[in-house]
């Protein structure tokens, strides 16, 4: 028991598409914005795009990040719903979502 949670803990690990989704998702509903569509695909320079109509593209390398790294890049995209650009109130709100209460 006490090597198997080890092992995961300091091991990083391929997470299923589907369990990327839902934590794009649970993000979406806590940031308030609704993604019209969100696709996994390899992309060869960027983690993420997301398109004016609201349908998020992550590189499907994404699934082998650790969680603190998938929630920054999840968060980021999902912002851009919300703020197009990466001012002052982008960095702010990246800021007070990311850290910890
Ligand atoms: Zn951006």
């Amino acid at each position: 028991m006490t090597l198997n949670m080890k092992t995961s803990d300091t091991l990083e690990q391929t997470i299923p598409a589907q369990v990327f989704k839902a934590e794009v998702l649970s993000w979406a509903k806590r940031i308030g914005v609704e993604p019209k569509e969100i696709r996994l695909r390899l992309m060869k320079s960027k983690w993420a795009s997301c398109s004016r109509n609201g349908r998020l593209t992550f590189n499907a390398e994404i699934l082998r990040e650790p969680a603190g790294f998938r929630a920054e890049a999840i968060v980021h995209e999902l912002l851009h719903l919300k703020v197009p650009n990466h001012g002052k109130l982008f960095k702010q709100l990246m800021k007070a979502l990311l850290t910890p209460d």
